[in-house]
């Protein structure tokens, strides 16, 4: 049996029945890395030797308890702005090329309480700032159905890692729609989980009021059972909530009769590849043949979504990334005074779209411009968030497109940023009304690239999201559709 080829959960009962050993499927993991990642580019750094030793303490946790955590034993990986005590967070950026955390995130300690092997981080546009993780400082991660197309991005190396066999599941982080998009070019299933629902306590900061960290999976029963693992609140995160959490396992089950969907008109836009349109539109009949209930419902400030979040998330990030002055954090390079350390470091550690973020931002903040662009962007977020309300108080999930395209070829756009940006046209909506969304499977291109459709859920309620997910999963094949890389 191909171990690498097996969802999480499949792998999680052969180590539970003790048909296999944790140290023999961490091994098949490794020496895939080894034999394959070369091509596919999507680990920076690869944690072997502490990933073989956590997999022994795993197996002598398997051999005296007839009860394990999902995530004991089972190999994942983590994407590089995850803060991993004593394994270096690099955020894809020369920056923090040498950082160390001496902590580690929440998320981490809540897999390492399960015992979990982690195989390494996974690479990623700089400090999460793209689509395609061709702006990582150090190397682009390619496409595992296709080695010529990106990943998506930011958390592309994470996306890429599950979707090669690579690792059994991973973590993303999604500002702006960073889980869901790769997890929709590469043929997995990734959500974002409702604002405030898992802690982000140890993730490196892009724009705080966006950010979350999510899981990137082979299917949906494996996203619920990590969201089991990862959700909760943290005293630690003063933006977490603090909420009680549902046993998203109990939403594996097969139902949405009598269930609303809305369908927004605006997501459905001119530019939507003819392809993704047909795929998803072919979602929603299968959806109506289920017995679930079609409703067209408008979404009408969608439109301003993109140039609010390109406002938002950079004036944010410049705050953020403020920190980096080569005195108390990241790298430095030296100059005749403070001065001229501080350019110094900053012109050298930082990538081109990085600079371009903090310019943007630092302009929408500033004095004379604050008025007419960080505060107009904010009121366009509210209405944002208010036409969700809106239509959530007529429906109990809303599904659209995930992207405007399938993946496209490494190189083709990443050197007209206003077209990168229009591409997270479907994604940034979410993350700025703070709401949860998984996205998933729903057809495969002519060209033979997957095709992911997303579905939304009210705050809080990933367990309806998962459920739907779930249901339409398990009428089709796409989420057992391995890539190119996966089959060798
Ligand atoms: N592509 C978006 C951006 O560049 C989203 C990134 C993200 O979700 N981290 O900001």
């Amino acid at each position: 049996m191909d171990l690498h080829k097996q969802p999480a959960h499949v792998l999680h009962d052969m180590l539970k029945n003790k048909e296999i050993k944790a140290a023999e499927l961490t091994q098949c993991f490794l020496n895939r890395m080894d034999s394959l990642d070369g091509k596919v580019a999507s680990y920076i750094t690869k944690t072997a030797d502490a990933a073989m030793e956590a997999a022994g303490k795993a197996d002598e946790i398997i051999a005296q308890n007839s009860e394990i955590g999902f995530l004991t034993g089972l190999p994942g990986a983590i994407k590089d702005n995850i803060c991993t005590k004593g394994t270096k967070t690099t955020c894809a950026s020369k920056m923090l090329e040498t950082f160390i955390p001496p902590y580690n995130a929440t998320v981490i300690e809540k897999l390492n309480a399960q015992n979990t092997v982690i195989l390494g981080k996974t690479n990623m546009d700089e400090f999460a700032m793209g689509g395609s993780t061709e702006n990582s400082a150090f190397f682009p991660t390619h496409n595992p159905w296709n080695l010529d197309y990106v990943p998506g991005g930011s958390s592309g190396g994470s996306a890429a890692a599950v979707s090669a066999g690579f690792a059994a599941w991973a973590l993303g982080s999604d500002t702006g729609g960073s889980i869901r998009q790769p997890a929709s070019f590469c043929g997995i299933v990734g959500m974002k989980p409702t604002y405030g629902r898992v802690s982000r306590y140890g993730l490196v900061a892009y724009a705080s009021s966006l950010d979350q960290i999510g899981p990137l999976t082979r299917d949906v029963t494996d996203c619920a059972h990590i969201m089991n693992v990862i959700a909760g609140h943290d005293a630690s995160d003063s933006t977490s909530i603090n909420a009680s959490v549902p046993d998203y396992t109990k939403s594996l089950v097969q139902d949405v009769k009598g269930l609303k969907i809305g369908i927004p008109a605006e997501f459905f836009t001119d530019g939507m590849d003819k392809e993704v349109a047909a795929a998803v539109n072919k979602a929603i009949e299968d959806f109506k043949a289920m017995g679930a209930e079609i409703v067209e419902i408008s979404l009408p400030h969608t439109k301003y979504a993109i140039a609010a979040y390109y406002l938002i998330a950079p004036a944010e990030a410049t705050t953020n990334l403020s920190r980096y002055d080569g005195v108390s954090y990241g790298s430095r390079v030296e100059g005749e005074d403070i001065v001229s350390m501080m350019t110094n470091t900053r012109s050298e550690k930082f990538g081109e779209e990085v600079k371009r973020r903090i310019m943007i931002g630092n302009y929408a903040l500033s004095a004379g411009y604050y008025d007419a662009y960080y505060l107009k962007a904010l009121k366009m977020r509210t209405l944002v968030k208010e036409d969700y309300d809106k239509a959530f108080a007529k429906v109990d999930v809303i599904l659209a497109p995930n992207a405007p395209t399938t993946a496209y070829k490494i190189g083709s756009i990443i050197n007209d940023p206003l077209q990168m940006y229009l591409q997270d046209v479907c994604t940034v909506p979410l993350n700025l009304a703070g709401l949860p969304g998984i996205s998933l499977p729903c057809g495969i291109s002519s060209q033979g690239l997957p095709i992911g459709m997303q579905i939304i859920g009210k705050a809080l309620d990933e367990a309806t999201i998962i459920k739907t997910a779930y249901t339409y999963e398990q009428s089709k094949d796409f989420s057992k559709k391995l890539s190119e890389v996966a089959q060798q």
